[in-house]
């Protein structure tokens, strides 16, 4: 087992940079989520950690062990790519030894590495079936098992439940979940679905345009994304966004569609910037609440779209006086478009953003005369 550390990696593709100056720790026995939109340098992070692409410049390390110009084979990494690689003529066990046979193993250990792949992964029941005339889903087993059963120091999966079918994917998941905690192996694991990072990752890795915005805990980058990108590509939906201008001479105090009170910055003085400045508030939909009838420190706002969520919610689309916002309603509340509804949001649930994007430490707070003493 090890850890992986990166170096000031970049790639480049001719003039074009896929990978900018990227420097990680992936720590020994964690499930490392990398996770972006499509074309910010994920897979091309992936195989400079495999050894299938070489970096133009930086350096990779596993252990303690400088590894940057070695070739893939020297590496001791078993790798799952998008598509399930299954070997014809070879029945399931024999797809899942065939590596193993590399290695001189006694027929002993051989043997009871793959009967416990095939365990981990459910597979006993196919194991008379021809694998090429598997689904999607059981061939992406087979290549599971046949990685876990190398034991090797790090595994690399590469989008592998993209191709699946729904239901199996969410099967796939879930085992995917356990395996990873039991296997207790270095995991590197590129995905564009939040909700698989969030699962299956000890850390995510969130990329754009091939630069890391952050890494973090799962629920650290959810609840403390660094910029709005991050508060946006995470959930479904992500974070609605309310833009306003912002003077910190004005006591760092806001006037917000989200409140129907003046709100502040708790600690006006650290937004970086100059005197006229910008601010973008950015809220989850599940920390709005949603109302038949206005209540004490609700705005008033639309229903202007309604989609049909899981577990008998809706998902519904706000209009405020200046700002569009999502929220999540459990019941029929808003249900209908045109609706009058009242919003109720807490200000502490809000992440303020500067103008340089950058999220701010001190959150927003409910303004009052008495935090204004200088001005009573
Ligand atoms: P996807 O999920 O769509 O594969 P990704 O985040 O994995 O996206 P990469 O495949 O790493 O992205 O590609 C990053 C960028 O580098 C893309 O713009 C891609 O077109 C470019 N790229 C990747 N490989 C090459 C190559 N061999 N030659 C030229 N450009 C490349």
């Amino acid at each position: 087992m090890a850890e992986v550390k990166l170096a000031g990696i970049t790639k480049s593709f001719g003039s074009f940079n896929a990978v900018k100056d990227v420097s990680l720790h992936f720590p020994e026995h964690t499930t490392t989520c990398l996770l972006g939109p499509s074309g910010c340098g994920k897979t091309t992070l992936l195989r400079i950690i495999a050894g299938l692409e070489t970096p133009t410049s930086g350096t990779i390390s596993i252990g303690d062990r400088d590894v940057t110009g070695w070739p893939a084979r020297r590496r001791d990494i078993a790798m799952v790519f998008q598509y399930p690689v299954i070997y014809r003529g070879l029945s399931v066990f024999e797809n899942i030894a065939l590596p193993l046979r590399e290695q001189k193993l006694s027929k002993q250990e051989l043997t009871a590495r793959v009967e416990n792949a095939i365990g981990l992964l459910g597979l006993e029941r196919s194991l008379k079936m021809d694998p090429e005339r598997f689904d999607n889903g059981t061939r992406q087993r087979v290549a599971f098992a046949r990685a876990v059963a190398r034991r090797s120091s790090i595994i690399l999966f590469d989008e592998p439940i993209t191709n699946v079918d729904p239901e199996s994917k969410f099967r796939l998941k879930q085992d995917l979940k356990k395996i990873t905690e039991r296997v207790r192996q270095t995991i590197i694991y590129v995905t564009h679905d939040q909700n698989e990072a969030m699962t299956l990752a000890d850390q995510i890795v969130l990329l754009k345009d091939g630069e890391v915005l952050q890494q973090d805990a799962p629920r650290q980058i959810y609840n403390h994304p660094k910029q709005s990108f991050g508060g946006w590509f995470l959930g479904s939906p992500g974070m609605s966004f309310l833009e306003h201008p912002f003077n910190p001479a004005e006591g760092g105090r806001l006037q917000s569609d989200l409140f129907p009170f003046p709100v502040k910055i708790a600690e006006p003085e650290s937004v970086p910037g100059s005197n006229r400045t910008a601010l973008r508030l950015g809220i989850r939909p599940e920390h709005l609440r949603v109302l038949t009838s206005p209540e004490a420190d609700s705005v008033q706002g639309t229903v202007l779209k309604k989609f049909r969520g899981v577990a008998g919610q809706y998902l519904v689309a706000i209009k405020l006086s200046k700002h569009l916002v999502w929220a999540k309603v459990r019941h029929e509340v808003g249900k209908s478009l045109g609706n009058t509804v009242w919003l109720r949001c807490r200000p502490e649930a809000v992440t303020v953003f500067d103008e340089h994007d950058q999220a701010l430490k001190a959150g927003l707070i409910k303004d009052s005369p008495e935090a204004r003493p200088n001005e009573r």
